[in-house]
C-alpha cells in the first residue's frame, strides 16, 4: 500500500525503513502534522499513518475520504486524537499498535518518581560546578509508602510490579479489575480512597469524556498535602490550571508530566530559539518540585522496534483483506 506517514521524526523513518523490507508497502515520510489543514498531502495515497497529536477529527476524515484513504493506522496505542465515529461513517479503518513496551512508559513513570524524590536532575548540575552540598536535596524511602494507580491496563499493571519491588503498598483504581492484580495483593479501592490514601498517584488510564479533567480542583482538594502526582498517560486527564493552583498551595508536593493538555503545540520540537506563547507551561517549568519530560516514556529502542513491527503487520492485514486484531472502532 501506499502510505503517507505524519509527524515523521529521524527514529520513525529510521525503525520504519528497517523494517520495511519484508513488507510491499510504500511510505512517504512527511514532517507535518495531519490536520484538516494538511489533508491535500494525503492525494494520490491509500493509508496515512499518524501519531498521538495529529488532529485526525471530523473535517479531517471528510477531507481523507474524499482524497481516498481507506486506512488510517496510528503508531500508537492512544487513540483520543481520531474521531472515530466519522471514520465508520466514511468507511475508513482505524488501526492503532495497542501494546509496544508498557514497560517502557512504566520504567520511565518510575524515573520521574526518582527524580523528583532524590533530585538527581538538581545533584547532576550541581556537580559539575563543583558544589558538593547536600542542601535541599533531602528525600523521602519509597519503601513503606502508598501508591495510588488510576487504571490497571498493561502500563498499570507493569508499573504497579515495579512499584511493588520497591516494598510500596498498591492501592489502584479502574472501571474493570485486573484478576492478576488482585492475585499479588494490590487493593482495589474507589477513586475517593485513591485520593485520600495515596502519597504518590500515578495516571494510567486513558483519556476519555469520563477521564477528560479527572484531576481538578475538587480532586485534589481531597489528595493529602504534599501528593506526587505522575501523569504519563495524557494531558487532558489533569486540569493543568488547577494543578498550578494546588502547587502553589503545596497541596501538590511533586509533579512529575510527560504528557500535557496543550502538548501539540510544543512537544517534539527545538523550539529553545522561540518566545514560548503558552503561559500555563511556562509556570509549571518555573516550580522547582516540577519535572516536565517531552513525551518520551515509549521511547526506547524495543518500543519503537515494536511500533514499527505491529504498523507493518496492521497495513498488511488490511491490504490482504484480513481479520484486523488491533482495529479500534466508534
Ligand atoms: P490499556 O488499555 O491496557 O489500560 C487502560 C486501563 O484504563 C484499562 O484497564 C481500563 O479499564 C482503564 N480505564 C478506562 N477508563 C477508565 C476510567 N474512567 N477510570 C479508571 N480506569 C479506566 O492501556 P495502556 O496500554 O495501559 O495505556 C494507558 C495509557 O497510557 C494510554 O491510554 C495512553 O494514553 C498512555 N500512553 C502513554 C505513552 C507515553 O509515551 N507517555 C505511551 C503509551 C501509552
Amino acid at each position: 500500500m501506499k502510505i503517507a506517514v505524519f509527524s515523521t521524526k529521524s527514529y520513525d523513518k529510521i525503525y520504519f525503513d528497517k523494517h520495511k523490507a519484508k513488507s510491499k508497502h510504500t511510505f512517504t515520510y512527511f514532517e507535518t502534522t495531519l490536520n484538516a489543514d494538511t489533508t491535500n498531502l494525503t492525494i494520490g495515497y491509500e493509508g496515512v499513518c499518524v501519531f498521538v497529536n495529529d488532529k485526525i477529527d471530523e473535517k479531517t476524515i471528510g477531507n481523507l475520504s474524499k482524497n481516498g484513504i481507506k486506512l488510517i493506522a496510528l503508531r500508537c496505542a492512544g487513540f483520543n486524537n481520531v474521531d472515530l465515529k466519522a471514520a465508520q461513517e466514511k468507511n475508513i479503518k482505524v488501526v492503532r499498535v495497542p501494546a509496544y513496551s508498557p514497560q517502557a512508559v512504566a520504567e520511565h513513570a518510575v524515573a520521574m518518581i526518582l527524580t523528583l524524590n532524590r533530585k538527581t536532575h538538581k545533584v547532576y548540575n550541581r556537580v559539575r560546578e563543583s558544589n558538593f552540598s547536600l542542601e535541599n536535596l533531602t528525600g523521602f524511602n519509597l519503601h513503606g509508602k502508598t501508591i495510588g494507580v488510576i487504571g490497571t491496563g498493561q502500563i498499570g499493571i507493569a508499573f504497579c510490579k515495579i512499584m511493588l519491588g520497591f516494598g510500596c503498598k498498591i492501592i489502584a483504581y479502574d472501571i474493570k479489575k485486573s484478576e492478576e492484580l488482585i492475585s499479588e495483593d494490590i487493593d482495589y479501592q474507589t477513586l475517593d480512597e485513591i485520593l485520600k490514601n495515596a502519597d504518590i498517584i500515578s495516571l494510567h488510564c486513558p483519556l476519555t469524556p469520563e477521564t477528560n479533567h479527572l484531576f481538578d480542583n475538587a480532586a485534589f482538594s481531597k489528595m493529602k498535602d504534599g501528593v506526587m502526582i505522575i501523569n504519563t498517560s495524557r494531558g487532558a486527564l489533569i486540569k493543568t490550571k488547577d494543578a498550578i493552583d494546588a502547587l502553589k498551595k503545596g497541596k501538590i508536593g511533586y509533579f512529575g508530566i510527560d504528557v500535557y493538555e496543550q502538548e501539540e503545540h510544543l512537544f517534539f520540537k527545538d523550539l529553545s530559539e522561540s518566545i514560548i506563547q503558552d503561559d500555563l507551561i511556562q509556570r509549571l517549568i518555573s516550580f522547582p518540585n516540577v519535572l516536565i519530560t517531552p513525551h518520551q516514556g515509549f521511547f526506547t529502542e524495543e518500543a519503537l522496534t515494536q511500533i514499527a513491527v505491529t504498523t507493518m503487520k496492521n497495513i498488511s492485514d488490511f491490504e490482504e483483506g484480513k481479520n484486523l486484531p488491533n482495529e479500534v472502532k466508534g
